[in-house]
């Protein structure tokens, strides 16, 4: 098979940029290198800054209605071409074509959410403030921004901040995760076809290296980054010693609660479908189940029963529920995990290791298979309890009531999700409110906050100030400047030396 060459995206055009680096790209599901994607080196960084620098008057300037009217088509052309944006992700991704159709639809929903952008602009204006005087405030972009985004949602992260950066005037350079680098490509191209001028979008395929000249680089106003806790917090460090806003998401460890009184058809579901949907390989994805008094007794031979009868295959195959791992790399420390829970004596109930690959497709013996793994009796000083694993391994631990449960999840380092699977409403808003996570769902597994809401999880599992989209991306993207106006008939004689006050 022949492979494709995926390059960087500058000021409108492809661009193989200067490095000479690549990577190669490789379909999970069948192990097959399907193309080569560019390594920027940091003058292709400087070069797409440049670019991205020189678009930024003009479109900061462009009245916020004329923006958002670009992003409207936008829109239109990412909804005919939905599709085939979902197709490149599950063949650079392995997540099942279905899954990729919502990944898609979620960033869609940002792109509506951004086409709102004159409201979310709408300034305070407050008259006479004092005699002759008002005041007011608007929100002014930053300049250029850049974006560096996680392979586990090649489309929508990357949609989690572009809508919102270019809504709000600011000219954005994206830096994709090489392993699924072609979706960027194919919205930098809508974008071009909705109207959008040249460097106000730009994509720098890349590596460390990339980030790095990103972070440094002194036209670079903020970062968002979405990825693993070690590089978020690394990026958060470094960007703020050069001054600049930074929005770092990094892993997670959701848990999900399931009370004694909770429905048990609609909590396995909703287990089963949060663990080992697109492999685990979500950062809302639920690795732990945290089980109340004696619901583990019911729950996890059922939970075995569904996990052994998951249809993993190759996602292009529409009754497929679950797909490979992104990588043989990434599979070799989940089974390495695996290994490791066995080691420190945790039950392992179903062990996706002896996954039969012989229904996964044509073509399809050497991609990155594993079954569902289940874990019982799993303790919080172990490895598997500690860690993020991202791949589909769920574990059981066992809790004699519901304040044990909150005291084990507010201990954890990370706080992305979380949920509670009960009928009590007075656990449920208990929960809720003494829970130390960021998004919490009740008998909701995955609670993903709307594109108007904002999405961010506490602890390690977010550094800085601000979520991502909604009207904290807007806040992100944009600062403050407060104006005081008073006009010469208004004007009192006289130097004033001390505070002024009302009058
Ligand atoms: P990753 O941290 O390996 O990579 C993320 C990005 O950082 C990529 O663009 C990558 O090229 C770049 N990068 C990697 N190593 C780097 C380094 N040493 N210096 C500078 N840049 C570097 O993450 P991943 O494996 O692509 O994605 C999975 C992780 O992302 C998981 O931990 C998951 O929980 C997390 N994630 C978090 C959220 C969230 O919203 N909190 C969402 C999606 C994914």
């Amino acid at each position: 098979m022949s492979t494709v060459s995926i390059q960087h995206y500058i000021n409108g055009r492809i661009s193989g940029g200067e490095s000479g680096r690549t990577q190669p790209v490789t379909n999970p599901a069948t192990g097959e290198v399907t193309g080569q994607v560019a390594l920027a080196s940091a003058a292709d960084v400087d070069g797409a800054v440049a670019a991205a620098a020189a678009a930024f008057p003009a479109w900061a300037d462009t009245p916020p209605i004329r923006r958002a009217r670009v992003l409207f088509k936008f829109l239109e052309l990412l909804n005919a071409n939905k599709d085939a944006l979902a197709e490149a992700i599950t063949r650079e991704h392995g997540k099942v074509f279905t899954d990729a159709q919502g990944e898609v639809a979620r960033g869609i929903d940002i792109v509506e959410f951004a086409c709102g952008i004159p409201q979310l602009l709408k300034g305070d204006y407050t008259e006479q403030v004092s005699s002759g005087i008002d005041n007011w405030t608007m929100r002014q972009p930053l300049g250029v921004v850049a974006g560096i985004t996680p392979f586990n949602f090649p489309a929508m992260v990357p949609m989690w901040m572009f809508p919102v950066a270019i809504a709000t005037g600011n000219s954005f350079i994206l830096k994709p995760s090489p392993l699924d680098p072609s979706a960027s490509l194919m919205i930098a191209d809508l974008l071009k076809q909705a109207g959008l001028p040249d460097g106000v979008f730009n994509v720098v395929q890349g590596d460390k290296e990339s980030v790095e000249a990103l972070i440094d680089h002194p036209e670079v106003r903020a970062l968002s980054f979405v990825g693993s806790t070690p590089i978020a917090n690394l990026i958060y460090e470094r960007g703020a010693r050069h001054g600049k806003r930074v929005q770092a998401l990094g892993g997670a460890k959701n848990h999900m609660v399931v009370m004694p009184d909770a429905n048990f058809d609609k909590a396995v579901d909703a287990l089963i479908g949060a663990a080992y949907g697109s492999a685990g390989e979500r950062c809302m994805a639920i690795s732990v189940a945290v089980l109340v008094g004696d619901v583990g007794d019911e729950l996890v031979p059922r939970l075995a029963e569904r996990a052994r009868a998951l249809k993993v295959k190759d996602g292009m195959q529409l009754d497929a529920e679950m797909g490979p791992i992104v990588t043989r790399q990434a599979h070799e420390r989940i089974t390495g995990y695996i290994a490791k829970g066995v080691e420190e004596g945790a039950e392992l109930v179903v062990d996706g290791r002896e996954f039969d690959t012989s229904a996964t497709g044509e073509g399809c013996a050497d991609g990155f298979w594993m079954g569902g793994t289940l874990f019982d009796h799993v303790t919080p000083e172990m490895t598997i309890y500690r860690e993020e694993i991202f791949g589909p391994v769920l574990v059981c631990v066992r809790v004699p009531d519901v304040a044990t449960a909150i005291e084990l999840i507010n201990a954890h380092e990370f706080g992305n999700g979380v949920s509670c699977f009960t009928e009590s409403g007075s656990v449920a808003r208990e929960f809720g409110r003494r829970i130390q996570v960021g998004m919490v769902g009740i008998n909701v597994p995955i609670p993903v906050p709307m594109a108007w809401h904002g999405f961010g999880g506490w602890k390690r599992s977010l550094f800085g100030d601000t979520h991502a989209y909604g009207e904290e991306g807007v806040r992100f993207y944009t600062k403050q400047k407060s104006i005081m106006q008073r006009w010469s008939d208004s004007i009192d004689a006289g130097a004033e030396f001390a505070m002024p006050t009302h009058k």
